[in-house]
């Protein structure tokens, strides 16, 4: 009996030559119950293929999705840029992924985490990409210790399990992290939906007007929608409930024509201020406070098109900072100038090197490089390949550039810390979040979320540490966490405690 697909509409089935199939369930065989024919290659082309469909999940950044938009400027910064998006008026196509950090690709989305927030405007002279973050800051100042930090966030070894000792350990003896963990632990760190949080590029990046002036800017996407988290207790529910509740919100928005949006502001320092700014004003651990450094309107950020295939349009996105258009740079930041190199290593490494052929990849704009070759290169190129050349080759033309931004150095090669400025410390910003951000209420939502996430394995040395590392946050805050994790500790039952996590356990018990 030959079954049939239930909806006749659809065109005759081929292989991915296009030559059609005689049948989309059998496979060739000897006679009804015979053994199967090599020469079957649509049943070989079906086996291989499934086999590969599967390709390395980002590392981090796995779990995410997003969808096409369009970016419209609003405002006037033309007297800090030149870039051709940021003009009045100007409209420009763009793509957004939004993501956990920590989690697999089938990770719930609700776990607390901060969230990706990655953008890939067209523009007219090539792809700018802002590959920020729902917070305004970060984990550390250095990349050096960036790769340690995201395996203290993944998974260990021996049991293959998350471990919150492994992510106290590290927070602690990494005392930069506090800004960002007070921010983590508070009720921003599980936004509702992607919709309701924001998106900073929590970086300093440059901007160069037509005059040539440079001046340091830090962009804001806010929520059009209003900043909107959940509790604890709401996101452990959804996280069973449904795993992927972030994806299908923004999904089913979008399909319903309830397009979401961001309004673009800017804070701008002018080139000078930044040698005597009171914070180093690169540290990634640091805001601006907005007191010195008011937001400016540039645009809005408005999502408005799914993807329609998840693999080859967001799977396969691939976000770099290094892709500047004229009128933008990087700046100083360590963290920075590490990630233009380590992103377009990992998209090398996760999709090969053409993967600016990949559609979605590739700019609006005329592509007149000099690569060739390679892996899967899918667009011609053409003679001449070298430069210089007599005949007609491209040709680079350093005015139309900035080169990433401009600044001077100058100094010996260390291995050091950047120089400390009068209120650079690894403290002040958290205890001000805390003291003057927060209200009562979130600040004891503050204490029980992480008061709940030290008593889930974390080992008497670490916590030790944990409660120092938050007095020094806030002293308040230190003793009421402590309180709080002593006073529970002895409701914890030592048998439940172990399954949870029987590894640290024994760990324990050896040490
Ligand atoms: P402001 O009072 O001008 O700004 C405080 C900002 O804190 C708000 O604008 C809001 O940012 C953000 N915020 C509000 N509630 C929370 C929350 N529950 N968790 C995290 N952030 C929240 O003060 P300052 O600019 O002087 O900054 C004071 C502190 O505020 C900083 O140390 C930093 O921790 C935090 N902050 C500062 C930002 C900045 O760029 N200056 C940005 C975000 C936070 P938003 O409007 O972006 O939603």
């Amino acid at each position: 009996m030959t079954t049939q697909n239930a909806d006749q509409s659809g065109p005759a089935t081929t292989n991915d030559a296009g030559n059609p199939v005689a049948s989309d369930e059998h496979s060739l065989s000897v006679g009804p119950d015979g053994p199967l024919l090599l020469q079957d290659h649509y049943l070989i082309e079906q086996m291989a293929q499934f086999n590969r469909e599967r390709i390395p999940e980002r590392q981090p950044h796995a779990k995410g999705g997003g969808a096409f938009g369009e970016f419209e400027v609003t405002g006037d910064v033309s007297a800090y840029t030149r870039a051709g998006l940021f003009q009045p008026g100007q409209r420009t196509e763009v793509l957004a992924r939004f993501s956990s950090v920590a989690g697999e690709r089938g990770s719930p989305d609700t776990w607390r985490d901060p969230r990706g927030f990655a953008l890939k405007f067209y523009t007219e002279e090539g792809n700018f990409d802002l590959v920020g973050n729902n917070t305004p800051v970060f984990f550390m100042r250095d990349p050096m210790k960036f790769q340690h930090f995201i395996r203290s966030q993944k998974r260990r070894l021996d049991n293959n399990l998350r471990d919150h000792d492994m992510q106290w350990d590290f927070w602690t003896l990494v005392p930069e992290s506090a800004h960002q963990v007070t921010w983590l632990m508070g009720d921003r760190g599980i936004p509702r939906t992607w919709r309701h949080m924001n998106g900073y590029s929590s970086h300093t990046y440059s901007w160069i007007n037509a005059g040539g002036e440079l001046f340091w800017v830090k962009y804001h996407f806010k929520t059009d929608q209003g900043i909107e988290t959940f509790t604890q207790d709401e996101a452990d529910q959804m996280a069973s409930a449904d795993t992927d509740y972030h994806q299908r919100d923004l999904y089913e928005h979008i399909r319903d024509g309830e397009f979401p949006s961001w309004t673009l502001k800017v804070q701008l320092m002018p080139f000078e201020e930044a040698k005597t700014y009171r914070f180093n004003p690169f540290d990634l651990t640091k805001v601006w406070p907005h007191g010195d450094y008011p937001l400016h309107e540039v645009g809005r950020l408005t999502l408005n098109r799914n993807v329609t295939d998840y693999h080859t349009e967001m799977e396969q996105a691939a976000f770099e900072p290094n892709n500047l258009v004229p009128g933008t740079g990087l700046s100083p930041d360590k963290m920075l100038l590490a990630r233009g190199f380590s992103y377009s290593d990992a998209h090398r490494a996760r999709l090969g090197g053409n993967y600016r052929q990949i559609p979605v990849n590739e700019p609006k704009s005329p592509v007149h490089s000099y690569s060739k070759d390679g892996a899967m290169r899918v667009r011609n190129a053409s003679d001449p390949v070298y430069a210089p050349n007599s005949y007609g080759g491209p040709a680079a033309v350093p005015e139309r550039t900035d080169d990433g931004g401009r600044w001077h150095a100058d100094g010996e090669m260390v291995r050091t810390a950047y120089t400390l400025r009068p209120e650079d410390d690894d403290w002040g910003q958290a205890g001000t979040l805390v003291r003057e951000v927060l209200d009562d209420a979130a600040r004891d939502r503050l204490v029980d979320n992480i008061v709940g996430h030290l008593l889930n394995g974390v080992s008497d040395k670490v916590l030790t540490r944990a409660f120092d590392y938050w007095r020094n946050v806030d002293a308040d805050l230190g003793k009421r966490v402590e309180e709080g994790v002593r006073a529970k500790q002895g409701e914890v039952d030592p048998k439940a405690a172990q399954q949870a996590n029987p590894a640290r356990t024994s760990m324990q018990e050896k040490a």
